[in-house]
């Protein structure tokens, strides 16, 4: 049986793909006691990293003694982090039997080396978790302490070097393909690592999105695509394959989580833009708007349509290709109602630009902007007139249309049939 395994808590599985990809490893399977102890070894490496990441305080809060301003002289909160690091990366492994066991991995015995620096597992250890005299919290109802494993503690201590912010919140990502998560999570580690190296050591590093919206995560998590598919690791996603984010925030006095799922069809239309879109769907997020709601990454949670993608003022609607992935993969719609879109429009641009003056003026209109946001609302009614009179010639005499629309000849019969 392998020493190490996942335990399907979002926060310790981030933390444990960390570590698997600090040690070089593809799978926790094949983390050894060895890997561990090596690269825990005197915690310094740790201790430096989290004290410039800024999303190390979002995990644990302020009261780390790492980050406790009480701590500061001296260096004594940064020893006695480096200290606690160390028995726990020693307990990790050696502890065994004991009266209750874990609540995140359900494996090991609790931790008893916190009690040893007369500390509880407050959230300052471990994300949420309640403790006597803080009700604030969630778990486990601060009716007691949380009973945690030096492992989770530890891994947990990992998990800021591997996140990324989404709407303000941390991101833990969660699959039934684990393998798609280590893959993840060691891309985002390997820039925090990059980023690390070339700071200053009084300088903080701010995570991927980090004081911004979901644009950010979107372009990292269509890089990682890229990157996956570029060195090969993974050549197509496994069937039916799906993402759970989960978000949380565990400082000041609203700690929060939420959990948000990347449906299959929606990763698959970010697999597949990366593959070919990518630069494209980049230069549309650069001029995406402020609020969450219309920004791409919310538009493929909640499956609804994505305003960048048409034609807005000055800005260029989406390629024909992007568009139909995102129809097809995201919103579900068939090709079929896109070919009957196509050639409907195709008629529509056929009629007006052959009209007068006024026929014109719409085309111009209609070329601009989505008919159903434009604030002239006659566009839209002038639109339905157009797409009804279209439907009855189509339907009594095919042979009127212009016929050389390429693909289809006959899209309403084809589609009522
Ligand atoms: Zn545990």
């Amino acid at each position: 049986m392998p020493l190490f395994s996942w335990t399907g808590n979002p926060w310790v599985d981030g933390g444990l793909a960390v570590i698997v990809a600090k040690a070089g490893k593809e799978n926790v399977e094949h983390l050894t006691k060895a890997d561990l102890d090596a690269l825990v070894s005197d915690g310094v490496w740790l201790a430096k990293a989290n004290r410039q990441l800024k999303t190390f305080t979002m995990v644990v809060g302020v009261n780390s003694p790492l980050t406790n301003p009480s701590l500061k002289k001296n260096d004594k909160g940064f020893k006695q982090y480096c200290e606690m690091i160390q028995s726990l990366a020693k307990s990790a492994i050696a502890d065994t039997g004991g009266e209750y066991r874990c609540e995140a991995c359900g494996e090991r015995p609790a931790t008893k080396v916190l009690a040893k620096y007369k500390k509880e597992v407050a959230r300052d250890w471990f994300p949420l978790a309640g403790s006597i005299g803080s009700d604030a919290q969630a778990l486990p109802a601060a009716s007691r302490t949380a009973r945690i494993c030096s492992l989770c503690l530890l891994s947990v201590q990992f998990l800021p070097l591997g996140a990324i912010i989404i709407g303000g919140k941390i991101a833990c990502f969660q699959s039934i393909y684990p393998e798609l998560t280590q893959l993840i999570v060691a891309e985002v580690f390997k820039e925090t690592q990059d980023k690390l190296n070339l700071l200053g050591s009084d300088e903080k590093l701010s995570a991927v999105g980090q004081g911004k919206g979901t644009k950010e995560s979107l372009t990292m998590l269509l890089k990682i695509f890229t990157e996956l598919q570029r060195n090969r690791r993974i050549l197509e996603l496994p069937p039916h394959a799906s993402l759970n984010v989960w978000l949380f925030s565990n400082s000041g006095q609203e700690p929060d989580c939420d959990v948000i799922e990347i449906p299959n069809e929606a990763l698959l239309f970010i697999w597949d833009a990366a593959r070919t879109y990518r630069r494209e769907i980049e230069t549309i997020l650069h001029r995406e708007p402020k609020q969450i709601s219309h920004q791409l990454l919310e538009c493929i949670k909640r499956k609804t349509e994505y305003s960048g993608f048409y034609p807005f003022k000055s800005s260029k609607p989406a390629s024909k290709g992007l568009f139909e992935l995102y129809q097809t993969k995201v919103l579900g719609n068939s090709l079929a109602s896109l070919r009957l879109a196509e050639w409907l429009s195709f008629e529509i641009e056929f009629r007006l630009s052959g009209g007068d003056k006024n026929d014109k003026k719409l085309l111009a209109k209609l070329q601009k902007e989505n008919a159903y946001w434009n604030k002239d609302k006659t566009v839209i009614a002038k639109l339905n007139g157009i797409i009804a009179q279209l439907v009855i010639f189509q339907l009594h005499s095919p042979t009127w249309f212009s016929g050389s629309f390429p693909q289809v000849q006959h899209p309403i019969l084809d589609f009522l049939a």
